[in-house]
């Protein structure tokens, strides 16, 4: 069985289809999905579908590349995560990619995000793009991760250094990877996900965005995922099973509020 980590089975272009996504999560013995929360006006319908699909969860949080979206406080997020499908905190994070300028409104959104993390108990998802110093730096300044009492998360989509992914885990966090591990581009990637130990790996999609080899440039979607953990079983040399089962366990002790 695999989880598909972070997915967003919410956006129109998945939506219409989801018997047939959820059919293909069946044929590709995809257990279980968290739909991921990338703004507040789309956040009923992430918790509708979370609550419509035992096997689907749900997190809360805005994306760090919407700018022109409610600002969340901390008292609404922990009043929207309380809520027994919602797993997590997120996505949220910084993205120096995709916008530039002053973007101090997104390390403010961040930290919001890791506040109510720390309130609620639930676990971050963390979206870093171009920004990882400032990523580790505000983790560490708000007290992230288990060490400093917060309760750690996930670095989803992972495409930065083995030295970032080491700074994350130090601080208890787990290196989700996406299908981008799969793309033959992406070699300096794949030594990251060689040297990641399983114990702390969790496989996604990422969906509709980024299908993994063979469907590269198609839309995505959750039972996709199988193929990354084909992917990373492969790279590092050990059964499919194996690495099912080790992300699948992953999940549900990162998200402790998830069962199966
Ligand atoms: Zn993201
Ligand atoms: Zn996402």
């Amino acid at each position: 069985m695999f989880i598909d980590s972070h997915c967003h089975i919410n956006f129109p272009e998945l939506a219409a289809r989801m018997p047939e996504i959820l059919a293909r999560m069946a044929e590709n013995k995809v257990t279980h999905a968290l739909c991921v929360s990338v703004d507040l006006p789309d956040f009923p319908q992430v918790l509708a579908l979370a609550e419509q699909h035992p096997h689907i969860f749900a997190s809360v949080g805005v994306h760090p590349d919407y700018e022109d979206t409610p600002e969340p406080s901390v008292q609404q997020l922990v009043a929207l995560a309380d809520h027994p499908k919602v797993v997590a905190i997120g996505e949220t994070g910084l993205d120096y990619y995709r916008l530039e300028g002053d973007l101090e409104w997104q390390r403010e959104r961040f930290r919001t995000h890791i506040r109510a993390s720390r309130e609620t108990r639930k676990p971050l998802i963390i979206h870093t793009r171009s920004a990882s110093a400032d990523t580790i730096r505000i983790m560490r300044e708000e007290g992230a991760g288990l060490d400093a009492g917060g309760v750690a998360g996930v670095m989803h989509c992972f495409t930065e250094s083995l030295e970032v992914a080491q700074a994350a885990m130090e601080q208890g966090f787990y290196i989700s990877f996406s299908g981008i591990v799969t793309f033959k581009s992406a070699r300096e990637l794949q030594e990251v996900a060689k040297a990641v130990p399983l114990e702390r790996m969790l496989i996604e999609t990422d969906s509709p965005y980024l299908a993994p080899v063979p469907f590269r440039g198609k839309m995505n979607e959750p039972g996709y995922v199988a193929h990354v953990g084909e992917f990373i079983a492969n790279l590092k040399g050990v059964s499919l099973r194996e690495v099912a089962e080790r992300t699948s366990a992953n999940f549900f002790h990162l998200f402790q509020t998830a069962r199966a």
